[in-house]
């Protein structure tokens, strides 16, 4: 496939995938410069483009990169646009890169194990040659050499900083997200960011990136070493920090339900959950949403509207409640007995009761039981009477 051939697959593809997002670039540009894909996506239109820009990314991004400054449609262009790409994790471990990946894009999942300060560096460069005084005019390579004069051809360029044109620049040094137990060595990648991905991250963020691989000569080590330039990241902290959050928040609001509910005889009060949360700091959105949780996956379960406790306490406030009904039931046949009589035959609170759906076994424990706590007693064997209370009305 020729170069305009690839530009006008690329502008098909942005059409396709992108369009709201192309759309929404030039709208907010030049404060949004950048339009990331993913290599996916891409795949999915046209393996040849993706495999092309896997393979030869130095040749491919540049044409991207015009296709997609042409759908600007007129739109003055004064700071650089990016075509940027994100992809799925290689797989490639950072000691395995070798110069067998020179020069070709790959994603690498990491660990920022380290963030360096922001530089700036020129992308377009109006220099003097101090040693022939030819007026240079330069577009920075991304090789990252400094840049020699076009007639002499020595690195004796003074650059007109003012007349230049510099974006940001930094380096973070990255770390495999999963230390490998038999080697104890922790193998360290320097990665490149550029323009608006910098300072996109932060240390210790579990990062995606998706860079080209370069050779750079380090001349502090005297030494060259592997660095990968990047053109695209998908930073997963934030996501894995909200789960973090939400597993947290989870726990905490079963430990309050569990620790508090003995204090309630019919379940924990909701409004008491959220505002204990908001003692330690959780807003009463993200406790609601934990209760809620909680309710679908049946660790905690709901007495009645608005309260909450385990299923195993919402069993022992099932089983108190059928015993206050019942005990209810069986005051209520005594008395009626007793109205009518010199006293209730316990025979007949028996047939009664059971006749209310209470086994004989269970009116005979709730019968000893009122007998203990003094609600009734037995002027003689077999004959059941209602203890009068001065402070309570008669039935
Ligand atoms: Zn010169």
């Amino acid at each position: 496939m020729d170069k305009d051939k690839i530009e006008d697959r690329f502008a098909k593809f942005y059409d396709a995938y992108y369009k709201v997002k192309t759309e929404e670039l030039f709208k907010n540009y030049p404060g949004e410069r950048s339009l990331t894909a993913d290599l996916e996506a891409l795949a999915s239109f046209e393996p040849y483009l993706a495999s092309e820009l896997t393979q030869n990314p130095d040749d491919i991004i540049p044409i991207a990169t015009a296709s997609l400054s042409k759908l600007s449609k007129g739109l003055k262009i004064i700071e650089p646009i990016h075509a940027r790409f994100i992809g799925k994790n290689s797989n490639i471990p950072i000691q395995d890169i070798g110069t067998q990946l020179q020069d070709k894009l790959l994603t690498i999942d990491s660990i920022v194990a380290r963030k360096f300060e922001m530089i700036p560096i020129p992308i377009y460069i109006k220099a003097k040659c101090a040693f022939c005084g030819t007026d240079a005019e330069l577009k920075r390579e991304d090789t990252g050499e400094q840049p020699a004069c076009p007639r002499c051809k020595r690195k004796s360029l003074k650059i007109d900083v003012k007349a230049s044109k510099f974006i940001n620049r930094q380096r973070l040094s990255i770390k495999s997200p999963v230390q490998d137990k038999s080697d104890p060595y922790t193998y360290h990648l320097d990665v490149w960011l550029e323009d608006d991905l910098v300072d996109k991250v932060k240390s210790k963020d579990r990062v995606e990136f998706t860079g080209i691989i370069r050779i750079e000569y380090n001349p502090k080590e005297e030494r060259y070493g592997f660095a990968l330039h990047v053109i695209g990241l998908k930073n997963l902290q934030p996501e894995i920090d909200r789960k973090a959050a939400l597993e947290h928040n989870m726990a905490k609001v079963f430990e309050l339900v569990r620790a508090s509910q003995y204090q309630f005889l019919e379940g924990v009060p909701e409004e008491r959950i959220v505002a204990e949360s908001e003692r330690f700091g959780t807003a009463k959105a993200a406790t609601l949403e934990c209760i809620e949780d909680h309710k679908k996956n049946g660790s905690l379960v709901s007495p009645e509207p608005g309260l909450l406790a385990t299923p195993e306490y919402a069993e022992i406030i099932r089983r108190n409640k059928e015993l206050e009904k019942d005990t209810n039931s069986i005051k209520n046949i005594i008395t009626k007995l007793t109205e009518t009589d010199s006293g209730a035959k316990i025979t007949d609170v028996l047939d009664q009761a059971e006749k209310q759906g209470i086994s004989r076994d269970k009116t005979t424990r709730v019968i000893n039981t009122l007998e203990r706590m003094g609600d009734i007693y037995s002027p003689k064997p077999g004959i059941l009477k209602i203890v009068r209370r001065e402070e309570e009305p008669t039935a």
